[in-house]
């Protein structure tokens, strides 16, 4: 007798994980958006799993540094117990800035996912050498939706 694994049916190709995890990063950012924080969300998957997630709290927190990602690489860190994160991917809604790519730099995460581009803030535009040369960068999930939060946040503010 044959018998169906429909799990196997539900694994998930790359392209769909990056777009459900890319969700969840999502989620958070709207979580800051509701606080009137700029609305960016991050989260860190290892093995299929959620180990880290953060995002924007530099107003709460008065601390140019507490964005998304940096919250997100602590967490991470914290689940680990130890500072790297190989084999690590980090999904965020909108591309880092250099300050967030230096420190991906530091953990040496294998894959950095982002949804929309910074053209003024975001790394590439002003050092791409940033990003650590083991760490593949994809970019362009879920965009729309991503800068779209960005700008109703900012169209909101005027
Ligand atoms: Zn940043």
């Amino acid at each position: 007798m044959r018998v169906y694994n429909f799990e196997e049916d539900l694994n998930l190709s790359p392209a769909n994980s990056d777009e459900l995890y890319m969700r969840e990063a999502l989620k958070l950012a709207h979580q800051a958006y509701d606080e009137q924080e700029v609305p960016i969300g991050a989260i860190i998957v290892a093995g299929g799993k959620i180990i880290g997630k953060g995002y924007n709290l530099t107003e709460r927190l008065n601390d140019v540094t507490a964005h998304a990602e940096m919250q997100a690489f602590t967490a991470a860190a914290n689940f680990l117990g130890g500072k790297y994160l190989k084999d690590c991917t980090l999904y965020v809604t909108v591309e880092p800035c250099v300050m967030c790519a230096g420190a991906s730099y530091w953990t040496q995460i294998s894959r950095i996912v982002y949804g929309a581009r910074d053209e003024k803030r975001g790394y590439a535009s002003i050092h791409d050498k940033i990003i650590h040369p083991k760490t593949i960068v994809q970019s362009g999930v879920l965009e729309e939706e991503c800068a779209n939060l960005i700008k109703s946040f900012f169209r909101n503010k005027r």
